[in-house]
């Protein structure tokens, strides 16, 4: 039996992830199972699964997480040390679920145990892909990528050598204002933002689809994860969302990555890793499809994807401080307290503020420095947001 940990389980990544385990509940047993603010549904899958501990991040929902496991044998625990506790817990396989920097420090705890990291926390590669790497190194673990791109680009390498990639283009599908005329978007509500065209994902990574933040994250992911020279990596908005990656060789080859928009696919391949099983994800019909099309990824409509070259050109811990920033200010948005086009401008002052202080940036990616730096980099953003 595999052990499996899932951390961020109620989440749209954990339910997908949770959807494959209980359907195969004899090869699966479950440690530890984390959540936030739906103790709900964390008690209801930790009973379901037998897990051995569900842990809830927010200190204050213990006494509701324990009176909803009472009788159930699962244990119950909170806040940000417990979750590290429950990650040190030996289990094989462990997502990163959690959204945001917040995913870190677990995903390094399981990584120093010796386990596979199937990582959906794109934030922990944006914010310290070099300490992650290492840490698996360091300890025999594997990271395996979740985010469907980094899946795709993961898949389209097997049997390759990296010295023959010429290009490397992660698509886009343009999120929910990708027509909207440019004078328009200075409307944009949270609620219009939430709207993916193609994906079900959490409403944090949708609104990050509309503005691109989320594509951005994903460039700078790209050459953590394959250690990737920035200036191969493209983006290439696919308003379908079938083709998720294509690896460009030198002899001039594409190979393409391509299947429906479902998590399952990815979560399900990091899974079974180097194996491939049966997935419930529905089989394309080409010929019915017709057509994919294509476009250029526009710096003007999404100024995102400018600031992300711009952080890989820069190195070091800018990587968290853009993230913090990108954090903060879609907390604003969301809140209603800025609007959608001020976002980008709210990120890109951060990092020229904080790039400013000297030696800050060029501190070696240490947790203690991402963990510094993040929080000077939501200190500044909520000062620039205050004007
Ligand atoms: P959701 O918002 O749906 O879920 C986030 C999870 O993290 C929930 O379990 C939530 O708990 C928990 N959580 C929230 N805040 C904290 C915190 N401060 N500390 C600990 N736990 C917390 O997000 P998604 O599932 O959409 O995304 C998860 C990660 O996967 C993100 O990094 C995202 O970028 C990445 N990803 C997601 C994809 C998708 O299809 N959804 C695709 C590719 C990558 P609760 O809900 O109980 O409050
Ligand atoms: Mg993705």
């Amino acid at each position: 039996m595999r052990r499996v940990s899932i951390f961020g389980a109620t989440g749209s990544i954990g339910q997908n992830t949770i959807d494959l385990i209980a359907r195969d509940p004899e090869a699966y047993r479950v440690v530890a199972l984390s959540g936030g603010k739906n103790v709900a549904q964390l008690a209801e899958d930790a009973r379901k699964l037998r897990a051995e501990i569900a842990v809830t991040a927010d200190a204050a929902l213990l006494p509701e997480l324990r009176a909803r496991l009472t009788g159930s044998g699962v244990e119950a625990a909170a806040g940000a040390d417990a979750l590290i506790e429950a990650a040190r817990r030996p289990a094989d396989w462990v997502m990163s679920a959690i959204v945001g920097a917040a995913g870190l420090p677990p995903g390094l705890a399981a990584l120093e145990q010796g386990a596979t990291l199937a990582l959906a926390n794109k934030e922990s590669m944006v914010c310290a892909g070099p300490l992650v790497m290492q840490t698996a190194r360091a300890h025999g673990g594997a990271v395996l990528p979740v985010d469907s791109e980094h899946s795709a680009v993961f898949q389209a390498l097997i049997g390759e050598d990296l010295g023959a990639v010429e290009r490397v283009i992660i698509t886009a599908s343009g999120g929910a204002f990708r027509d909207w005329p440019l004078e328009k978007l200075a409307e944009a509500t949270p609620e219009q933002a939430a709207q993916h065209p193609n994906w079900d994902m959490g409403q944090r990574i949708t609104i990050d689809s509309a503005s691109m933040f989320n594509k951005a994250l994903e460039v700078i992911e790209t050459k953590e994860f394959f250690d990737i020279d920035p200036a191969l990596i493209e983006v290439l908005v696919h308003p379908e969302s079938m083709i998720h990656a294509l690896v460009g060789f030198r002899d001039g080859a594409l190979m393409a990555h391509v299947g429906p928009p479902d998590m399952r696919h990815a979560i399900g391949f990091a899974l079974h890793y180097p194996e491939r099983k049966t997935l419930p994800v529905a089989r394309l019909d080409l010929a019915k499809l017709g057509q994919f099309t294509f476009r250029a990824a526009c710096e003007t409509r999404w100024p995102a994807l400018r600031l992300a070259r711009e952080v890989m050109q820069t190195g070091g811990l800018a990587g968290a401080v853009f993230n913090a920033a990108k954090e903060r200010a879609l907390d604003a948005f969301i809140d209603r307290r800025i609007g959608f086009q001020r976002m980008a401008e709210v990120v890109e002052e951060t990092l020229n503020r904080v790039s400013a202080q000297s030696g800050l940036i060029a501190a070696g990616i240490t947790l203690d420095n991402v963990h510094n730096v993040d929080h000077l980099a939501r200190v500044t953003a909520d000062d620039i947001m205050k004007k």
